[in-house]
């Protein structure tokens, strides 16, 4: 078979990009055969496109497969919408693609009712409860979405539309559906059954609950899908983050004020709820920014015992209570033109999932926090440490493809998500811009090592920070390991001389890239894995905004108890590679995605700075070829600073 030929008939563009031709017989190869492809293809390399045309190619030898593709951003959703429709002009071959990004951003009602703010939990259960009428409110949407159980006259005509349209972008259906007054989400779901690929978010896959609801009606089956998980490096973080349950003091309170105000039966539990937390977390002295571990069933007898029930039916009992009275308070607000939001329904759901989490996987903490006022509180929470347990469902999947511009040491997504090794294929490319437009520099004379953190090193770490900043010209942005390091750091940088945006909870990518338009010579200070450090793009139609990225400090996880228990529980399981695959992997990760805001097409030029000593060390393993042949360690800044001075003008 001339497989360049075959491809050619899907391929969009004149021309490959370095590698390119490569990934896709890779996934080609991967898709045909039912095999678990890993694939490391560095930003600018195409992966998307790629993807579809690998799809197209398997599809047209006759594979009666569904392709759904799993993204994290909305961005990233709509570029894959956009090179299936540039596949499907250029190849005639019609193709019947879905968006589908969550129910609140495809739900019209967000944009004119006082629900912009809610949190995600509390619009779903909003959604539910005017689906299934349980409010006096309807969703005039939905209602205009079906007669009875079946499509409305209004729904069959927008999914003909859509149909006929081939691949649309999640806004050209919010727009349709919307302008006919229909639920986007809903005609979505309904299109589903005659859809070739599907565009999500992870949770379609990995929550049970959701990919049981959207499969079943749309006739989907894990072993007739192909899937792809684009930015995979992120899916082991994500996995854990799914399973991690938490409720603070702050939303005790809120939840018995709550109660108070609609003379609820709930409120007395609530209050003694709120006073075991606080108790408990007095008697452990947790301190802000502190984990501690419960072991085994403690922290279920500590609330049990606090609303003087049985550990498990008389505290199933409550939350099931507590749940039905949280719903009832939220419709009370409603009815009073209030936002749908209820605190007391968030602590039944959390007691819920506490008494289901009997698997010895589990972990129970306690977490310290300052809240905005200033007043130390705390935090209950339970994980899930094996994201195994999740990703499982990975291997009853046809074919699967997990992708990224860094997915560097495969060995951990292996072994990490415990995938088939037998069917596992991996291939990675190689950079693919001129090495010599990117610089990689390493500050060996200073660290941010959890044990040598003293006000010494954050002095010289801002000393350093000031020199760099003198000496490089252009927008730079610094990466610290977290916002504590960042705040012990800050104080000591004084005036950068140059327009400063720090990075808080309530920065958004739009802020950033505002303020790296808007100012000459701008500095982002922010921390890895935060908002600004994955998954964004700061560059225009003429190139990256960034001349460099300094990550101040390597982005190790935090260490706390529950970090602890996550590397004893993988050194036990995955014996000497357990630690790092506890703390390594994951710092390389982050370095990784933070170095990758830099460059991203082949005239960009730039230079990544790593401040810390420990780069030398075992890190650099972990690191890719190419960054390890170009990477010069210092040991003195003024010889850095002439390393810079000479990048810049060469
Ligand atoms: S049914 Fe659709 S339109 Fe109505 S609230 Fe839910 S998501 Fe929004």
């Amino acid at each position: 078979m001339d497989y360049k030929e075959l491809f050619a008939k899907f391929f969009p563009y004149k021309s490959y990009r370095a590698g390119q031709l490569k990934a896709i017989r890779f996934l080609f190869e991967a898709f045909r055969n039912g095999r678990i492809a890993l694939l490391s293809s560095p930003c600018g390399t195409g992966k998307s496109v790629s993807v579809l045309t690998a799809y197209m190619a398997v599809r047209s030898l006759g594979l009666s497969k569904r392709l759904l593709v799993l993204t994290r951003t909305r961005n990233q959703l709509e570029i894959y919408c956009r090179e299936a429709r540039r596949i499907s002009q250029f190849s005639s071959e019609k193709v019947m693609v879905v968006p589908l990004t969550g129910r609140k951003h495809m739900c019209p009602k967000v944009s004119f009712e006082n629900i912009k703010d809610v949190p995600y939990g509390d619009f779903l259960r909003y959604c539910k409860s005017l689906r299934s009428r349980s409010l006096n409110e309807k969703c005039t949407f939905y209602e205009t979405t079906f007669s009875g159980r079946r499509p409305s006259w209004s729904a069959l005509k927008a999914l003909d539309k859509l149909e006929m349209f081939g691949v649309s972008t999640p806004h050209e259906v919010f727009k349709l559906c919307a302008d006919l007054g229909l639920c986007p989400y809903e005609v979505s779901k309904l299109l589903l059954k005659k859809a070739d690929v599907i565009v999500g978010s992870y949770n379609y896959l990995f929550m049970d609950a959701v990919r049981e609801s959207i499969f079943t009606k749309a006739f989907i089956h894990l072993e007739n899908i192909i899937c792809v998980v684009d930015e995979a490096h992120s899916l082991p973080n994500y996995l854990t983050e799914l399973t991690t349950e938490t409720i603070s003091t702050v939303s005790l309170e809120r939840a018995s004020r709550e109660c108070e105000r609609y003379s609820s039966n709930a409120a007395e539990y609530l209050r003694s709820l709120l006073t075991a937390v606080k108790r408990l977390g007095q008697e452990l002295q947790v301190q802000p920014d502190e984990v501690k571990l419960l072991e085994g069933s403690y922290l279920e007898d500590v609330l049990s015992d606090s609303l003087n029930v049985s550990r498990y039916n008389g505290l199933s009992e409550l939350a099931r209570f507590i749940q039905e009275e949280g719903e009832a308070i939220r419709s009370m607000k409603i009815s009073e033109g209030l936002p749908p939001i209820s605190y007391t329904s968030r602590v039944g759901i959390f007691l819920e999932h506490l008494i289901e989490s009997e698997h010895p996987n589990f972990v129970k903490y306690i977490e310290g926090f300052t809240f905005r006022d200033g007043s130390l509180n705390y935090r209950i929470g339970l994980r899930l440490l094996d994201p195994s347990l999740i990703a499982s469902v990975l291997n009853d999947v046809y074919a699967v493809t997990l992708m990224s511009g860094t997915l560097w040491d495969m060995d951990y997504y292996v072994e990490v998500l415990d995938l088939d090794k037998n069917r596992v294929d991996r291939l990675e490319l190689p950079y693919p811009f001129p090495e010599e437009n990117r610089a990689i520099f390493v500050d060996a004379t200073v660290t941010t090592k959890f044990t040598k953190r003293c006000e010494e090193e954050w002095v010289k770490i801002a000393e350093h920070i000031k020199i760099l900043r003198r000496a490089i010209e252009g927008a730079m942005a610094f990466f610290f390991p977290s916002y504590e390091v960042m705040n012990a750091v800050k104080q000591y940088c004084g005036d950068l001389e140059t327009p400063v945006i720090y990075e808080d909870e309530d920065t958004s990518f739009e802020d950033v890239y505002g303020f790296l338009k808007a100012n000459s010579n701008p500095t982002v200070m922010a921390v890895a894995r935060g908002k600004v450090s994955e998954g964004v793009d700061f560059s225009d139609e003429v190139g990256s905004l960034l001349s460099s990225v300094v990550i101040v400090g390597l982005p190790y996880p935090k260490k706390t108890e529950l970090q602890d228990a996550l590397t004893k529980y993988f050194v036990e399981k995955f014996g000497e590679k357990g630690y790092e695959y506890a703390n390594l992997n994951p710092c390389v990760n982050a370095l990784a995605q933070a170095a990758g805001r830099l460059i991203r097409r082949p005239e960009d030029k730039g230079m990544i700075v790593i401040m810390d000593s420990r780069t030398t060390g075992r890190i650099a393993e972990k690191l890719p070829e190419d960054w390890r042949r170009n990477m010069r360690v210092f040991r003195k800044i003024e010889n850095l600073v002439k390393a810079v001075k000479s990048f810049q003008d060469f």
